[in-house]
């Protein structure tokens, strides 16, 4: 695998490929790297002649300037894991690297509702900067295909937006959440959680396996309401627990509202905040 630090090596090497007709598949990911980011590399191999990773934590994303500092960080492990999952280039640039001092990159993109609600609401900022960061990693690698997971499905969303308003040919692929055996979605996160949040943070699939089941029958503000309860009964702590239309992002309030419907929860497990999601309808003729 080869390993780029400066944008120029990656650009040269990958315009060289390009000139071959080779297509390129490309991973974003911030590292401390698990099963999910290497499920992203193996589909996107077997779609694409070349993958291309990224690690990098990127500091515009995170409001909370604790979590940037807490974030795991193992790179040695990180480019032994895609070597071992046949990962072709792996991009690990600086900071400087990514935003060259005097250079303004942020985006005057306004995705309506998708940035304010959920995420958005309790992670003011988040949005931008992940917009931000994406849009200069793609810039540089300019990929055929993003792969992304579904476990940051508003993530996903807003970067299907943003695709669709710069008029890019990139197509984004996306990725299925990849769990512990118990439910748990892989995160590099749950590194950090103590051995009584590890146990208690199954909950938060089991809550939403209960929404998907509940739905047909019920309105959506009964079964958010007895999702909260369930993840504050395990011990968590929820900040929400939506139930929304796949495409808007907003309230769904029956099932028969939408024809792609997914529950999404954020709560903390002592100081670590996860998040995960669950598709409860999706309808691929009307998506
Ligand atoms: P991160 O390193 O958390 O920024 O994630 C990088 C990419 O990996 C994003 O597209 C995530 O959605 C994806 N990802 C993270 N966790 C998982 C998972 N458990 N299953 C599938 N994809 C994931």
């Amino acid at each position: 695998m080869l390993v780029f630090k400066q944008a120029a090596g990656l650009q040269a090497w990958l315009d060289t490929e390009r000139r071959d007709g080779k297509t390129v598949g490309f991973a974003p990911t911030m590292g401390a790297l698990h099963q999910g980011h290497l499920s992203l590399i193996e589909i996107a191999k077997t779609e694409c002649d070349l993958t291309v990773a990224s690690i990098f934590v990127n500091p515009t994303q995170f409001n909370d300037p604790a979590d940037l500092e807490k974030y795991p960080r193992m790179p040695e492990q990180d480019i032994a894991l895609l070597i071992g999952a046949g990962c072709h280039a792996l991009f690990m640039p600086s900071v400087d690297e990514v935003y060259p001092p005097g250079l303004d990159l942020r985006l005057q993109l306004d995705f309506g509702p998708l940035d304010q609600v959920m995420e958005g609401k309790f992670r003011p900022g988040h949005f931008g900067g992940m917009a931000m960061v994406v849009n200069r990693l793609l810039d540089i690698v300019q990929p055929h295909r993003l792969y992304m997971g579904q476990k940051d499905f508003q993530q996903l969303t807003i970067v299907g937006d943003m695709l669709r308003q710069l008029g890019s040919a990139i197509q984004l692929v996306r990725c299925p959440t990849t769990r512990e055996a118990d439910g748990l979605a892989m995160s590099s996160r749950n590194l950090r959680l103590s051995p009584a949040m590890r146990a208690a943070a199954p909950a938060i699939y089991q809550s939403m396996q209960a929404a998907k089941a509940a739905l047909p029958g019920e309105p959506a503000s009964a079964v958010q309401a007895r999702g909260m309860e369930t993840l504050r009964a395990a011990g968590l702590d929820p900040e929400y627990f939506d139930i929304v239309d796949g495409h808007s992002l907003l309230p769904v309030e029956h099932y028969a509202d939408s024809n792609f419907i997914v529950v999404c929860a954020a709560a903390w497990a002592g100081d670590v905040r996860l998040i995960d999601n669950l598709v409860i309808k999706e309808n691929p003729a009307a998506t």
